[in-house]
């Protein structure tokens, strides 16, 4: 099982700074950017919140992906929600930095999902074909199942409705790309839920936010995972 905390904006320095002296387990950060180099001098597997559309250039502010994968970071979560409501970010862009996190060998993991209200499938299918478009090597693509209505809000969806939801995920990217994928599922999951959200049959791991910033709850969860 995958586990990769998104630690957001969440943590100052000296709560940084606590984690790495407690937390040795074995999943993926994705710190703010200004924190990266401590977690890669402690030997965590790293990845970036978010990666530029372009390689090196006047974008002030971004961080290519080439400049990543520089560092030692391998990882890299595009299309977050947040990115897409709060920064505007379209389809076409997501497109467009999915291709550019696989051309440089990252672990791309591209969230979707929807919110209350929406028609899921729809949603999931527009994001899946339009983020997606001329994808060719999925070797390397993470999807993130990610509803909306789950994220920070303490809603989780019941393990049928997620395991649902995953295959039709992988139905739509093998009638679509003939391929497979590994989906994780990220909103609300903490050290209380784990223990349901674990059974889900087809899952391959889970994307954490705020729960991953407190590296006790973390342990907990890897250890339930773990076991
Ligand atoms: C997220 O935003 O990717 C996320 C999973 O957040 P949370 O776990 O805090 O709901």
């Amino acid at each position: 099982m995958l586990i990769v905390g998104n630690l957001k904006m969440y943590m100052n320095y000296n709560a940084v700074k606590e984690l790495i002296d407690n937390f040795d387990e074995d999943v993926v950060l994705c710190p703010s950017a200004l924190f990266i180099p401590y977690f890669l001098n402690h030997k965590y597997k790293v990845g970036v919140q978010d990666i530029s559309m372009y390689d090196l250039g006047s974008h002030t502010g971004e961080i290519s992906a080439k400049q990543a994968k520089e560092m030692g970071v391998n990882y890299a979560i595009v299309g977050h929600s947040e990115r897409r409501k709060y920064n505007k970010e379209t389809d076409e862009e997501i497109n467009k930095k999915v291709i550019k996190g696989l051309e440089e060998g990252l672990n791309v993991i591209l969230c979707i999902g929807e919110n209350k209200g929406e028609d899921k499938e729809e949603v999931i299918t527009k994001q899946l074909l339009n983020d997606l478009k001329n994808v060719t090597n999925f070797d390397n693509l993470i999807i993130a199942y990610e509803p909306i209505w789950c994220i920070g809000t303490g809603i989780t969806p019941t393990n049928e409705q997620i395991e649902t939801t995953i295959s039709f995920i992988e139905t739509k990217i093998q009638e679509n790309f003939k391929k497979h994928v590994k989906v994780l599922y990220g909103g609300s999951v903490d050290k209380d839920n784990i223990n349901v959200l674990k059974k889900v049959n087809n899952l391959s791991g889970f994307l954490i936010g705020k729960a991953s910033t407190d590296y006790r709850q973390l342990k907990d969860i890897v250890a339930s995972l773990r076991d």
